[in-house]
């Protein structure tokens, strides 16, 4: 195996926890070497540090595989895999996020399980070469019925990676149909959102039980909502879920139904512009957008977008109701969050920090790679200013 030398401080950094070496950071490397290629990583005095994967065009140059020298086959992902279901325990019941990527040390690597359907989704060249025995490897864990690569991220064009979905293994003859929180949710993986289903939001829709009794919600950019139902669940006077996309309000719907829910009002509608045109107040707002920083290079331009968003919203809540905001953006930091709501309230609210909200447990994060951290929300009480 060829050997990449990488510079101190990548190497304090990979002992540090990390699995990045960045492109500046590699200070030797053979030529001709090619995207998805396996190298050994070696530090000062010739120390090997383990094996990862490279892309020669990528900014995250190489990314660790593992901290042996030992062969990255079969049983090393098996292993990985296993211990990703020991971290998660019982707690998810047959539904959940198996691998997620760097928080599990498969990076490029996302595995959700639907009941007996496993949808699988690869980012990365590196992680593309391991296709056959990541199935493999998943045959011998799970009994599925089906397993689905989900491989149409617009992650993997920026690698340079072709998009498809396929049916891996098995067939879907009917309704995949989960439970995530006290509800049952139907669950696309063939064509719904990322693989199909917003597991990391889990627990922050359980969140609504101790608020949302008698309000009126606003559930926005909801999905096949999530909140809005859980919402209903729990006793809000009414509940409305706006959202982009057709197919995501008509699984709400199928949704509501599913579980013997009614009364649900489903927008399809740009979320700016239904705050711009509404005239209603709300008790519970929910904005769950997606990302709106997909580069450093959009930084200033997104968090505009955050500010604009959360400032329609604010002056759509009661005084003294609730705004649970989120950003899903790897760029933006926590504390910039809390700067950006606060510069939104700017003038017309008071804002009391309820609550701080992360994502669901499948989605580990680990200190050692602060980039595993991308879901932040808040749960804040909002006290209308004059009155
Ligand atoms: N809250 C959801 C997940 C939201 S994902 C849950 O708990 O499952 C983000 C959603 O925003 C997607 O469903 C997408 O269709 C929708 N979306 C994207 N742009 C939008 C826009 N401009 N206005 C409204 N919805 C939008």
């Amino acid at each position: 195996m060829e050997k990449v030398r990488i510079s101190k401080a990548a190497e304090e950094s990979i002992q540090s926890g990390h699995v990045w070496v960045f492109s500046n950071e590699v200070t030797q490397r053979p030529q001709g070497l090619q995207a998805g290629d396996l190298v050994q990583v070696v530090g000062e005095r010739d120390r090997v540090l383990g094996i990862g994967y490279i892309n020669p065009r990528s900014l995250i140059m190489v990314r660790l595989l593992s901290r042996k020298d030992g062969a990255v086959d079969e049983d090393f992902f098996e292993r990985r895999m296993r211990r990703a279901l020991t971290l998660r325990g019982p707690a998810f019941g047959d539904s959940f996020r198996v691998v997620n990527s760097e928080s599990d040390y498969l990076p490029g690597l996302i595995v959700d399980k639907y009941q007996d359907y496993l949808a699988v989704q690869i980012l990365t060249y590196g992680m593309e070469r391991f296709r056959e025995v990541i199935i493999t490897a998943l045959k011998r864990i799970f009994r599925t019925r089906a397993i689905i690569l989900r491989n149409d991220s617009p992650y993997r064009a920026e690698e340079g990676l072709p998009l498809y979905t396929e049916i891996a293994d098995g067939s879907i003859d009917d309704q995949v149909i989960i439970t995530a929180g006290d509800l049952r949710f139907l669950v696309d993986p063939l064509a719904g959102h990322k693989t199909g289903f917003y597991f990391d939001q889990r627990e922050n829709r359980s969140f609504l039980k101790e608020i949302v009794p008698g309000a009126r919600v606003l559930d926005l950019f909801s999905y096949t909502c999530g909140f809005g139902l859980h919402a209903c669940l729990w006793g809000a006077r009414s509940v409305t879920c706006v959202d982009t996309s057709e197919s995501a309000l008509g699984a709400g719907r199928r949704n509501m139904e599913l579980n013997g829910l009614n009364g649900i009002e489903f927008v399809r509608q740009d979320g700016f512009d239904f705050l711009k045109q509404t005239d209603n107040s709300y008790d519970v707002i929910i904005l769950d957008p997606p990302s709106f920083i997909k580069s450093r290079k959009k930084l200033r331009e997104g968090e505009r977008g955050y500010i604009d968003l959360n400032k329609r919203a604010l002056r759509r809540v009661t005084d003294g109701g609730y705004l649970l905001t989120f950003s899903c953006s790897h760029h933006m930091k926590r504390s910039r969050f809390r700067d950006i709501v606060r510069v939104a309230a700017y003038g017309h609210a008071d804002l009391y920090l309820v609550k701080e909200l992360s994502q669901s447990a499948d989605h580990p994060v680990v200190l050692n790679i602060p980039e595993t951290e991308y879901l932040k929300g808040l749960v804040l009480k909002v006290r209308k200013r004059g009155e």
